[in-house]
């Protein structure tokens, strides 16, 4: 089909919902080229039409753009430290079913065959209506999509292995949620917009004017290595003083004196709750290191606004005061008068999975129409 075709598509997975009237005005041609593209569409089983919300006012009901009920569906999964979980998500972003479990932490083979399983039980539930498949993962992702998570100890890991259809990408969790961010969340309209995330250690991405920095090698945005923490502490990277050992649930641990613990994000949000003087004191000291380093960001990256997903949306939370105090002081004056936003994240902890599906069906779409 056309490049009109794609476009249209592409509306209509942007925003949910849209008329084939406002669709029409938004791609710039008229109502009778729109209706002949979208019967095309229809045709073609990637697009069905619903009748809208009756608006009160006379005349023929307007026409919804709605996913066609055999059309094309994307997986998107994201793996964490702890974690795995697959969503299917229809043409306007939708998730029709979500699949997951819990892994030990311990090997990437493991957590890649309960993955792969997963996969084969969706194809056999959805067949070939599954086309592409994104993936978050909680590392460094090559251009040859393997996979680098030295806090998890995944090494060189062949991502590719993990679906078999043509249309497959991946990428780092802190990049596909800032671009989730971007495209569908708090970010909305932010010129340089820094997002970080603490999971195990702390991962982030730059979006300058809508486009994610990812790197030469797809290893921009490690901000969690950069050495803003304690000089005296190693951190799985190899690196010393790595702002990600100041800021995560190891952190926490280490300032209460008990072993790193297997589960780290689990057990951080375990001490932000707890209400014991120590904990709450160990928290306070987090939250400030996590604002120092913020500060040293904007300060180099000259952000217009800051997004917190993982940990820090809990640590925003829990000390406010702390993290901000620690901001404020680290800022340049040029800064200072208005300090760009510090916010959580809109899309919460996922972001990473509903960038995977958003990256996924980006792919997609061109070659669909
Ligand atoms: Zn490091």
């Amino acid at each position: 089909m056309t490049t009109r075709s794609t476009e249209l598509l592409r509306v209509a997975h942007a925003r949910p919902g849209v008329t084939r009237a406002e669709a029409a005005r938004l791609l710039g041609v008229g109502t009778g080229a729109a209706t002949e593209i979208v019967a095309r569409l229809v045709q073609a089983s990637l697009l069905a039409e619903a009748p809208a919300a009756p608006s009160g006012s006379r005349g023929r009901p307007t026409m919804q753009l709605v996913p066609h009920p055999s059309g094309p569906l994307v997986l998107a999964a994201a793996i964490t430290h702890e974690a795995w979980r697959i969503d299917v998500v229809e043409l306007g972003g939708n998730t029709l079913t979500s699949v997951g479990g819990l892994h030990d932490g311990g090997g990437w083979d493991a957590v890649a065959a309960a993955v792969t399983a997963a996969v084969g039980e969706l194809l056999t539930a959805y067949g070939d209506r599954l086309r592409a498949m994104g993936v978050s993962v909680p590392g460094t992702v090559s251009p040859e999509l393997r996979l680098d998570a030295s806090t998890s100890g995944w090494h060189d890991a062949d991502l590719t292995a993990l679906w078999a259809g043509p249309v497959f990408v991946a990428g780092n969790d802190a990049t596909l949620a800032a671009a989730a961010e971007t495209a569908r969340g708090a970010a909305l309209g932010a010129t340089v917009a820094l997002h970080l995330r603490i999971e195990g250690g702390l991962g982030g991405a730059v979006v300058d004017h809508g486009k994610v920095l990812v790197g030469a090698r797809g290893a921009g945005g490690e901000f969690g290595h950069m050495p803003f923490g304690d000089p005296s502490i190693d951190c799985p990277c190899g690196a010393r003083g790595c702002w990600g050992t100041a800021v995560d649930g190891t952190a926490l641990a280490r300032l209460l004196g008990r072993p790193a613990p297997p589960d780290p994000v689990t057990y951080a949000r375990r001490v932000i709750a707890a209400d014991s003087p120590a904990e709450r004191a160990a928290v306070r000291q987090v939250a400030a290191a996590l604002g120092r380093g913020i500060a040293g960001l904007v300060n180099g990256l000259d952000a217009d606004l800051v997004t917190l997903g993982g940990i820090g949306v809990d640590l925003l939370a829990a000390a406010p005061a702390e993290l901000d105090a620690a901001y404020r002081a680290g800022l340049m004056s040029v800064h200072r008068a208005s300090p760009p936003p510090v916010r959580p994240a809109a899309l919460g902890d996922d972001g990473p999975i509903a960038g995977a599906g958003e990256e996924a069906w980006s792919r997609l779409l061109p070659g669909l129409a």
